[in-house]
């Protein structure tokens, strides 16, 4: 018997299922490199004192370059004057209690050009926030530059109310009570300085108004807040 061939017809067609549409490769979002670390700013503080590593023809020669100036108070209007025109970084002061930060022009004084005045407010400058609180606590009788514990509380507590948030550095001239306040009455801390070091948060404190030569430590951890309390006496350069 013979087998019939099967013809071509016969074989049915291969079903070939139309292929799967592949979705395309989905596109993958370059690896984000956080910088955790933010690069520390360098910082020049000054109190007090017309250093005269600074007030010198070819400065900022020989010192680093800075992105802020902070002057803690008792600095003359000449001196913050001299800053702004040598440095490119802005320059943010507090008066202290010597009533000095001006300039005599004729018989006028006027505010000392081309800085930033911070006491009572919250500044922001080189991407940080700097509350300021120029001033002593009261010692004897005297126009400016001191103030009574109510007006200290009060202002203090309208100015941790005008930050609305944590600010980066306090700029003060009076120190908070701790290892940098001084026994005597006219040195004594402040504090309300320290209430609002609680209620703000400063990552860094930089006051004047105590000299290096009463034997202090340039700066030391507030336990409390956690703050890094600087004594800016002279000058000197910080990382933050
Ligand atoms: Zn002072």
């Amino acid at each position: 018997m013979s087998l019939s061939q099967p013809s071509i017809s016969n074989i049915p067609a291969l079903k070939v299922s139309a292929a799967p549409q592949l979705s395309p490769r989905p596109v993958l979002e370059p690896l984000q490199l956080v910088q955790t670390q933010a690069v520390p700013r360098k910082v020049l503080v000054l109190a007090d004192y017309v250093h005269p590593y600074v007030y010198r023809n070819g400065f900022p020669s020989g010192l680093p370059e800075v992105d802020l100036v902070l002057a803690a108070g008792d600095l003359p209007g000449y001196y913050l004057e001299f800053l702004a025109t040598q440095l490119p970084a802005p320059v943010v002061y507090v008066p202290g209690n010597h009533e000095n930060e001006y300039i005599t022009e004729g018989d006028t004084r006027i505010a000392a050009r081309g800085v930033i005045n911070a006491h009572g407010r919250v500044v922001e400058v080189a991407g940080l926030r700097v509350a300021g609180w120029g001033g002593v606590p009261k010692y004897r009788e005297s126009k400016e530059g001191q103030y009574t514990d109510f007006q200290a509380r009060w202002g203090l507590g309208l100015l941790a109310m005008r930050a609305r948030k944590d600010v980066d550095i306090f700029l003060t001239h009076a120190p908070p009570p701790g290892p940098h306040a001084g026994k005597d009455h006219a040195h004594r801390g402040c504090e309300s300085i320290q209430q609002f070091m609680e209620r703000r948060h400063p990552k860094l404190v930089v006051h004047g108004h105590i000299h290096e030569y009463e034997g202090k430590k340039f700066e030391y951890t507030d336990t409390v807040s956690g703050a890094r309390v600087v004594n800016a006496y002279g000058y000197h350069i910080l990382d933050f």
